[in-house]
């Protein structure tokens, strides 16, 4: 019994409740009927309208532009550094805290300007493993080419 739970219960997981996973991967974003888009899949109502119970799901881009970005040179135990923090403007108007990869940091440190406002699309990768030993899988944001 407990193997075929396990069965049904297979599959890896998202990292957060916004991340979609399966054939194409993307962030599901919950709008407002006056056009309000949110990240935040249990808000009951619209911060814009003040409107309660009129967010339904929907898909957004995965293609962005680096609005902002950090170098990360100290993190916890176990986490390569340095690495590149951002906030990346979605054509949809809502604004995503990610990763960036694909990218040199010590490089971007340099040379900031070629870094803000650069094209960037959604990609998933497996970041660990619950304690069920499913997969956990994050997203991070990589240059357009
Ligand atoms: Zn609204």
């Amino acid at each position: 019994m407990a193997e075929q739970a396990q069965a049904t219960d297979s599959g890896p997981r998202p990292l957060v409740p916004f991340l979609k996973l399966g054939a194409s991967p993307h962030l599901e974003g919950q709008k407002c009927t006056c056009g309000a888009i949110f990240l935040d899949p249990k808000r009951i109502a619209c911060s814009k309208c003040g409107t309660a119970g009129s967010l339904k799901p929907v898909q957004l881009s995965n293609k962005g532009k680096v609005y902002v970005f950090s170098v990360v040179h100290q993190s916890f135990p176990g986490i390569k550094t340095p690495y590149m923090t951002a906030i990346v403007d979605l054509p949809e108007g809502v604004s995503v805290r990610s990763t960036l990869v694909d990218l040199d940091p010590l490089e971007a440190q340099k040379n900031p300007g070629k870094v803000f406002d650069l094209p960037v699309e959604l990609v998933t990768s497996v970041v660990a493993k619950d304690r069920e030993g499913h997969e956990v899988v994050g997203f991070q944001y990589k240059p357009s080419r």
